[in-house]
């Protein structure tokens, strides 16, 4: 009971702080190697093409891993000390 309470204090939503990320980030990590393509913000279709391209350069590696990350920020809500306390 208690956890369901401090539950309805905080809010979980996407990071908006300055420089984050507005969109996911999409990755490609080969399984057999380790080479990675880097991450894109907000397009999986760089990732997906480096995956084919890093195949048909070095044919036995078939498999990879895709990383899609994005970022959260819990925040006080209405009622929550903590939200006053940060207030600017
Ligand atoms: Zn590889």
């Amino acid at each position: 009971m208690r956890a369901i309470i401090k539950a309805a204090e905080w809010t979980l939503g996407p990071e908006t702080a300055e420089g984050a990320p507005k969109e996911p980030m999409y990755e490609a990590e080969c399984t057999s190697c380790g080479e990675q393509s880097g991450c894109t913000e907000g397009e999986r279709l760089p990732a997906e093409v480096w995956a084919l391209k890093h195949t048909g350069s070095n044919p036995a590696h078939r498999t990879f891993r895709a990383v899609i990350t994005s970022f959260w920020r819990v925040s006080p809500v209405e009622g929550n000390p903590y939200r006053e306390l940060e207030a600017p």
